[in-house]
């Protein structure tokens, strides 16, 4: 998964980005609305978590700037603790969820991947592809039920996969969704990387398709 994550506050910020790398996540970290606003309509995201009360342009304005571009990604809003107002002008605007200020960083997580999931169209918290399985709220990967070892560059092109599996993925989407920002992205590291997936779950489960991008098969 790829996270826009909109925080202004200069400890909170820091701390949900390094959770979420934690959870094998790409993470750009923006604490500025018009960034935000930016970003969010011109890189492509799993997902976005947005702050309301930022400087330059607030959380609600920048959600109003993603949806009339057309932009569906996604989007949990984080509150303050008596924020009823804020909820319903963040709802209104587009958002899809919300946390309330404090929270526990594994609710934000857990409520990410429900988000990812639900986008995705997949209703289902476990998914499947042959001798492959995702435990979406986990994030776990078993391959015939045993527990599966991957680097977190491996764990988010597989999950991309899963999650639309069936489908072409085009190269450079799946680049997008894999490496943060400011990353330096090289298609041939694509490649490294499916070629270790493919030593790992089987050969067959993940399709080249020439010129375009990769399958992921399997009832
Ligand atoms: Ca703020």
């Amino acid at each position: 998964m790829r996270i826009l994550l909109v925080e202004d506050d200069r400890d909170l910020g820091p701390r949900i980005a390094r959770a979420l790398r934690d959870e094998r996540c790409a993470v750009d970290l923006v604490a500025d609305g018009v960034d935000a606003a930016h970003l969010g309509e011109t890189e492509a995201y799993d997902a976005a978590v947005l702050d309301l009360g930022l400087p330059g342009m607030d959380g609600v304005s920048v959600l109003r700037a993603w949806r009339a571009a057309g932009r569906d990604l996604p989007v949990l809003v984080l509150t303050a603790r008596d924020g009823w107002s804020d909820k319903v002008s963040g709802f209104k605007a587009g958002a899809d969820d919300y946390l309330v200020k404090p929270f526990r960083v594994e609710e934000l997580v857990m409520r990410l991947r429900a988000l990812v999931r639900r986008a995705a169209g997949h209703a289902q918290p476990l998914l499947r592809a042959g001798p492959l399985s995702l435990d979406a709220p986990t994030g776990t990967f078993e391959l015939d039920g045993l527990p599966l070892k991957l680097t977190a560059l491996e764990w988010r092109v597989l999950s991309q996969l899963m999650l639309r599996k069936g489908v072409v993925i085009e190269r450079l989407d799946l680049l997008e969704k894999v490496y943060e920002g400011d990353a330096d992205t090289d298609s041939n590291s694509l490649e490294v990387i499916v070629g270790r997936l493919r030593k790992k779950i089987g050969a067959a489960l993940i399709e080249t398709v020439r010129g375009r991008g990769y399958r992921l098969v399997g009832e």
